[in-house]
């Protein structure tokens, strides 16, 4: 069964309302931010209506969510009191993951903002060597970035470079989105199979666990990360299509992280249900 969900919403009963929410959309997978992006104090992960969601989930063959750790980290950061709140978060973040009983969380290495590539792999890695004991029973993800402003970790060599550098990485994974692959140079419409095997040989396909599913609003090699709709960006529905459905990305999940409101239509796009969304015609 293809694993295919989107970004959903805690709102009011927590892990519960993001597995309705994914039952409308008849999905088989999702993914939860378990707290604010704007930052403030997280809600009890204890108020999440666990044991109800899992059990519902049950019903619904829902199976493998995932948890986005909050924009806020920055373990790339040269600034003290950012890079030790960015290490007090995503440790958390860790821990409600794993009460959830959620296998998955995928985090944004991080920004060096001024201070160089090398710096900031060298100090996301000793953020994770900071966190990861492990003991951990979820996989912890670095997302692939679109090589915006000062991201660190647009490259596959980056990546693997700080996977190098940490300790326990026995849970470290990778989650890829085809937006910043696209962005950040990476041909996934021409050049698919030649890119997998490039992540292969840089990182190990066993570490990629996520797959983010978004087309993109501006140009290949653009440096930008703006999401768009499923066929409406330069991407386009039929590489994203064939993507999705690529042999080499197994059984893991794929999360649609695309603008709200028509996460049905593209399930039922992508699963070949329907010709092609309304929003096309
Ligand atoms: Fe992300
Ligand atoms: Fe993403
Ligand atoms: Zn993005």
């Amino acid at each position: 069964m293809l694993k295919i969900g989107a970004n959903v919403s805690i709102a009011k009963t927590g892990l519960l309302a993001a597995v309705q929410e994914s039952i409308t959309y008849d999905a088989s997978t999702f993914m939860i931010y378990t707290r604010s992006n704007r930052g403030g104090k997280a809600r009890p992960i204890e108020n999440f209506n666990r044991d109800e969601a899992l059990e519902l989930m049950k019903q619904h063959n829902i199976i493998d969510p995932v948890v986005h750790a909050p924009y806020l980290i920055n373990l790339a950061s040269p600034v003290a009191n950012t890079w030790e709140y960015g290490v007090e978060l995503l440790r958390e973040d860790i821990r409600r993951t794993e009460y959830l009983g959620i296998q998955y969380i995928v985090f944004h290495p991080g920004s060096h903002v001024g201070e160089g590539m090398e710096y900031g792999i060298k100090r996301i890695a000793e953020g994770l060597n900071e966190i990861l004991t492990g003991e951990e029973t979820t996989w912890v993800c670095l997302e692939t970035m679109a090589g915006d402003g000062s991201k660190v970790g647009n490259r596959f060599e980056e990546i693997a470079e700080i996977i190098s550098l940490v300790k326990h990485k026995e849970r470290l994974g990778v989650c890829a989105d085809t937006c910043h692959w696209y962005s950040a140079g990476y041909n996934i419409v021409n050049d698919f199979d030649a890119i997998m095997q490039q992540f292969d040989d840089t990182i190990g396909l066993d570490r990629l666990k996520v797959f983010h599913i978004n087309d993109s609003k501006t140009p290949f090699d653009s440096h930008k990360d703006r999401h768009e709709n499923i066929g409406l960006g330069s991407i386009g529905g039929e590489a994203l299509k064939r993507i999705i459905h690529h042999e080499l990305l197994g059984d893991i999940p794929r999360i649609l992280e695309t603008p709200e409101g028509r996460y049905k239509e593209e399930i039922q796009y992508i699963r070949g249900e329907i010709e092609a969304p309304s929003y096309l015609k």
